[in-house]
């Protein structure tokens, strides 16, 4: 699960860590009202608030919203036509809200489509001496935290990787926890011996994060840019922070901060009825139950050239209604050309699940090829079903069979 900026700041706030005053908006009015408590912060000679479109996607302050494209550069934060901009009045701020609620964000990480932003997030101006990367991730092939961090922080870290790799570090939390030296060893390959005293307190909140991020169970929080000031202290600009949806369990007061708008709508559907579906880029849609089954569906499906449109796992416990529903949720997707059904009947029965299928194409409008392979408890009677039934399917006897029946169908789809 992801969260917003303003809302990881605010676990980040509540951890200690150094964070700005700021206020979240969801209209104009409460954008506008948030500068007068927000805009003379004392290091700054002019009042100053930076307007921040809150989408779940990196990039804002180069991105460019669709109603403003042709009108000239995108910009990256100061004057420019971006998800961040600073304001320097209360009628800049007015402008800048008018200007993106209720419009269309497009970031290197939105795709062409772009993101809706239905909030924002005012928090009081700071001056800035350099801006650094710092990140936490659950590393799997590792089993365990990486820490990366970077000097050239601010900018799209994947650039930084790919053309100055040598500008980044990397150390991994060991099983006995994440030592001070490991903290002090990033400060000073991030040049904080520069300033006075940001050793000791680059060190000091990076333990804080680590604690946060197993407390919370926390799978990433990037913060970029993490600020030097001109005093030498240090400053939370940006962050990012995604929870594993495993641990969701005992993190339940976290929820309230799940942003539905966020989430692809039929995932959502999906997760409501106890069904595992992920929305892929193909065409082919799979039906499976076992996630493992459904993996081993996918690749054999990439193997004779086809592409899924989905990972679907109807589960081991699954009845006639989750087959309809799941149904349901594949036929929705446009992009979708054949449906695969691959099932192994153990605890599940082929019975049931060939009631699903009938009472599907019954209720829904099945205007795709539909390859079905049933394998396993009662598959005979399944086979059955279907055979009565006179629905217009496949049947095959093995998966690779299955699986180039589907691409088959799909191309001539
Ligand atoms: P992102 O583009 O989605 O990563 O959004 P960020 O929050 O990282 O903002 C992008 C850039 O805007 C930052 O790297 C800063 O350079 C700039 N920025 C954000 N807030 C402030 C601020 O309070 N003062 C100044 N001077 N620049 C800011
Ligand atoms: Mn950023």
């Amino acid at each position: 699960m992801n969260i917003h900026e303003y809302q990881a700041k605010e676990l980040l706030r509540e951890e200690g860590l150094p964070v700005l005053r700021g206020k979240p908006a969801f209209c104009v009015e409460e954008a506008v009202a948030a500068w007068e408590e927000l805009a003379a912060p004392e290091e700054l000679a002019a009042p100053l608030v930076v307007v921040k479109a809150q989408i779940h996607a990196g990039g804002r302050g180069a991105g460019y919203f669709k109603s403003d494209a042709g009108k000239g550069e995108a910009g990256k934060g100061g004057a420019g036509k971006g998800g961040v901009r600073l304001c320097r009045s209360q009628d800049e701020v007015r402008q800048a809200a008018e200007s993106m609620l209720g419009h269309v964000l497009v970031t290197k990480q939105t795709g062409k489509g772009g993101k809706l932003v239905s909030r924002l997030y005012i928090e009081e101006g700071a001056a800035i001496e350099r801006e650094l990367y710092l990140s936490l991730l659950v590393d799997r092939s590792k089993a365990s935290v990486a820490v990366i961090a970077s000097a050239s922080g601010g900018m799209d870290i994947e650039e930084v990787a790919l053309k100055t790799p040598e500008r980044i570090v990397q150390t991994h939390i060991g099983v006995d926890g994440f030592k001070a030296w490991q903290a002090r060893k990033i400060a000073f390959a991030l040049g904080l011996q520069k300033e006075k005293n940001s050793v000791k307190e680059f060190a000091r909140l990076l333990q804080k994060l680590v604690v946060l991020f197993r407390k919370r169970d926390v799978a990433l929080v990037e913060i970029n840019p993490l600020v030097v000031r001109p005093d030498g202290t240090l400053l939370v600009m940006d962050a990012k922070m995604t929870f594993d949806d495993n641990a969701l369990f005992r993190q339940q007061d976290l929820e309230s901060l799940r942003d539905e708008g966020e989430e692809e709508p039929s995932e959502r559907e999906a997760n409501a009825v106890g069904l595992s579906y992920i929305k892929l880029e193909g065409d082919i849609a799979c039906m499976v139950n076992g996630a493992g089954l459904a993996m081993a569906t996918m690749d054999i499906v990439q193997h004779f050239g086809g592409e899924p449109a989905n990972f679907l796992d109807v589960g081991g416990g699954a009845d006639k209604e989750r087959v309809e529903t799941a149904f349901g949720i594949i036929l929705k997707d446009k992009a979708v050309k054949a449906i695969l059904v691959n099932i192994f009947g153990g605890i599940m029965r082929c019975d049931v699940i060939a009631e699903g299928i009938v009472a599907a194409a019954q209720s829904l409008d099945v205007h795709v090829p539909l390859v079905v392979r049933l394998q396993g408890t009662n598959f005979e009677q399944g086979k059955e079903i279907l055979a009565r039934s006179q629905l217009n399917l496949t049947t095959a006897e093995t998966l690779s069979e299955a699986a180039q029946k589907a691409v088959a169908a799909a191309r001539q789809h």
